[in-house]
């Protein structure tokens, strides 16, 4: 039986509750929450959330942290914007309208080579790509707020979009002062070194040409080149263009780091060239590197139809924050920008770029053991084979168990590989690579008349989107005809 005393507590308790309830209902009748105002309120509130936990992760927008797949399907858009198109705006305007008191506010375009709204959306986006694993690149950005930059460094990461790769790789030897060394693998996309004989040698620049794989060949070379004092660029390519060796940028850097540390008067810059994988593969700047390069108009537009460079700055490293302001001058002023359409292309390609290198790389992987055991062929160039040389680097470096969708085959001989090539029907003969289509490409006869690197007998093959089957099937009987052919 219950006492007087608890009876009056529960009366109370009872009036408490109901007078609660009261209140709710009465404002709940006097508020009368819309829909259109629960819409609101709960944007507001996502927003905010999300603004607090962008302040204590890696993200450098507004963007929640997603994954590298979700960012690329949604390449270009920006989702916090009233009422924003689904597919990023292509601005083709070179000029914008000036306030009437002649003071354009921060996020005002000025003109077209400088600031071209298409074009900071693609870098944003391959920044925001590269740099994925990267930790604190929010805040390193805020505090490289560079005086003379045309917006505010936190709305300007340090990717820059050029005309080509070959621009790309042309601002980033403008970026250093000579003498200049540029240090390079011996098996290089052959534009590199060209670039560097016939437009370079002019302006005391150096070639100096190391087997990358060996580490301790890198590293003596750059001691070396470091007694004259100069800047030295570490230029790598992994895997390389044509033959698919991969070098180990993470080890690279680090046996690096400290002699950059040591002398602080030879600017010693590393490079990486990862076009021939696409940073769904490779990210260099996780590993240490100071600068990541791509040439865009293979994987990152990716359907053979635009022609474009980027190069990102480490936001972590200190030789990549130095570059950051230097490349962006080098962009706007020397004005080798990617034009607008082209930067479009690319942010439209983005949208499936880890679609498209998943299934590459799986019909690369199937190519190439159905080429290494087929008894006509000298040799498969893959890293994903385990025969290959650099198998146990690239299980290490190269993410998600994809090797890319580059791979090169080697014929007896150049006869042998131009019947080859000829006799191909699905696969078609041209240059370049990472487009949907499957290309085929004998390499030693597009290099350069006395700097031919590659064996007389390479193909170097880029797998396309068609059915794995179709492929296998045309070089099957391609050789076959290759054969019959040169055996008469
Ligand atoms: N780097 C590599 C590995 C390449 O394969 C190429 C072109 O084939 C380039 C750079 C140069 O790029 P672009 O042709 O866009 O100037």
């Amino acid at each position: 039986m219950r006492s007087a005393c608890a009876l009056k507590v529960h009366r109370i308790h009872s009036l408490q509750l109901f007078q609660i309830q009261q209140r709710h209902h009465v404002r709940r009748l006097l508020s009368q929450l819309t829909s259109e105002e629960a819409g609101r309120r709960a944007s507001q509130l996502a927003q905010e959330s999300l603004l607090s936990s962008s302040s204590s992760t890696t993200t450098t927008s507004t963007t929640p942290s997603h994954h590298l797949n979700t960012l690329l399907a949604h390449a270009g858009m920006e989702s916090n914007m009233h009422n924003a198109p689904m597919s990023p705006p292509l601005h083709l305007a070179t000029t914008h309208t000036r306030p009437a008191d002649g003071v354009y506010l921060t996020e005002d375009s000025k003109y077209g080579r400088m600031d071209n709204a298409t074009r900071l959306l693609l870098e944003k986006t391959v920044f925001e790509m590269e740099t994925m694993g990267l930790i604190n690149n929010a805040n390193n950005l805020d505090e490289d707020d560079h005086d003379g930059d045309i917006t505010p460094a936190s709305t300007i990461p340090p990717s820059f979009a050029f005309s080509s790769g070959m621009m790309a790789v042309t601002a980033l030897i403008l970026a250093h002062t000579g003498p200049i060394t540029v240090i390079l693998p011996d098996d290089v996309y052959h534009g590199v070194p060209t670039v560097l004989n016939n437009v370079f040698l002019r302006h005391n620049v150096t070639i100096v040409k190391v087997d990358m794989m060996d580490v301790n060949s890198v590293i003596e070379a750059v001691e070396e080149e470091t007694k004259d004092k100069k800047d030295i660029i570490v230029w790598m390519e992994t895997p390389s263009n044509p033959l698919c060796k991969v070098l180990d940028i993470a080890s690279i850097c680090q046996r690096l780091d400290p002699i950059k540390k040591k002398d602080s008067e030879s600017n010693i810059t590393t490079v990486v060239d990862g076009t021939m994988v696409s940073p769904i593969i490779t990210r260099p700047l996780e590993l240490g590197a100071d600068v990541s390069m791509h040439s865009g108009t293979k994987y990152l537009a990716g359907h053979s139809d635009a022609l474009l460079g980027v190069l990102t700055t480490s936001p972590e490293t200190p030789r990549g924050k130095e570059l950051a302001p230097i490349l962006r001058s080098v962009l706007v002023d020397a004005g080798g920008v990617a034009s607008a359409m082209d930067s479009w292309l690319t942010l439209r390609g983005l949208r499936t770029l880890h679609i498209r290198v998943e299934r590459q790389s799986q019909t690369a992987m199937a190519v190439a053991q159905f080429l290494d055991q087929h008894e006509s062929v000298a040799a498969v160039h893959y890293p994903g084979l385990p025969s290959h040389p650099n198998h146990d680097v690239a299980q290490k470096q190269m993410k998600n168990g994809m090797f890319g969708g580059v791979l090169s085959l080697e014929m007896k001989d150049q006869v042998e590989a131009t019947a080859f090539a000829a006799a191909l029907q699905t696969i078609q003969r041209a240059t370049s690579l990472g487009g949907t289509e499957t290309l085929m490409e004998h390499r030693a006869s597009i290099e350069p008349p006395g700097r031919v690197t590659s064996p007389p007998g390479l193909l170097r093959m880029s797998c396309g989107l068609e059915d794995e089957a179709d492929i296998i099937r045309d070089l099957d009987r391609a050789i076959a005809i290759a054969k019959q052919v040169t055996s008469v």
